[in-house]
């Protein structure tokens, strides 16, 4: 096993009274795929966007490559680089066309011309099979084409890690598989994912690792067929019945 990419040590976070994440310590390792799973509020998305300081943490410490995420904020530009992020609701750049949605970032944090961001780009494009439609402005295109596009968009900054937060739950049930499908081609090409998701196919078929979160705690985590075959408790068992 490699070292460690990410370490989370006593993660705390609350809202107000409501504490959120009670204490979250665990390490997620390169090349290691990642599902997180658990009811609506347990905290999936806060440990998300604690990782990239969407949302600081209270208390306790996250480091990626062993550099502790801050608010220094150069720090945090290059760890931002390093963590792509995919969100349930796209979040494209409604004014931009899809290339210019992937070029953006590169060519102002990285300062690539724009030729070579663009061929960048068009390369990605390709990848996620959206490359007929880069003139295209996101109102043009389906959901599932423009979260393809959103994960694209990440892949832009080259990161050594890809945080999904629930990728899949604003499609309609017949474009997740086109989604799916790109998120199986990264995981195959070695890509460091950890994804919050209720696809209980893709966290058996793709994770290396799943974690059940319950009430801002880690409550279970386990190889899927590990995972899956034997239920650590009633929790998890009703839960998984739930979903299926
Ligand atoms: P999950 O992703 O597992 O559904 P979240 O991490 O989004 O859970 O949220 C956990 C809890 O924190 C929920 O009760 C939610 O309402 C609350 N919460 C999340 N973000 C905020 C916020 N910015 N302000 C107040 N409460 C929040
Ligand atoms: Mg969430």
């Amino acid at each position: 096993m490699t070292a460690p990419y990410i370490v989370c040590k006593d993660v705390r976070k609350a809202f107000g009274e409501h504490e959120v994440l009670k204490g979250v310590s665990t390490q997620f390792h390169t090349g290691q795929v990642t599902t997180i799973i658990g009811a609506s509020g347990s905290g999936k998305s806060t440990l998300l966007r604690a990782i990239n300081r969407l949302e600081p943490h209270d208390s306790g410490s996250i480091t990626i490559g062993g550099v502790e995420v801050t608010d220094d904020q150069r720090t945090l530009q290059r760890q931002r680089c390093e963590v792509g992020m995919v969100f349930q609701q796209f979040n494209l750049f409604g004014h931009l066309t899809v290339l210019d949605n992937l070029t953006l970032a590169p060519r102002r944090i990285q300062r690539l011309p724009r030729s070579q961001a663009n061929d960048k780009a068009m390369q990605l494009l390709k990848r996620v099979g959206m490359q007929d439609h880069a003139h295209k402005y996101p109102w043009q295109l389906s959901g599932g084409q423009q979260q393809r596009v959103a994960i694209a968009r990440a892949l832009a900054m080259a990161p050594k890690v890809m945080l999904f937060d629930e990728p899949t739950s604003a499609l309609d049930p017949e474009m997740v598989q086109e989604v799916l499908d790109v998120m199986r081609e990264l995981a195959r090409g070695g890509m460091t994912m950890i994804v919050v998701t209720h696809e209980m196919g893709f966290a058996r078929e793709v994770a290396d690792r799943v974690m059940f979160f319950d009430q801002g705690c880690i409550a279970h985590d386990a190889p899927p067929a590990e995972f899956f075959a034997h239920p650590a408790s009633e929790r998890i068992r009703s839960f998984l019945r739930r979903m299926s």
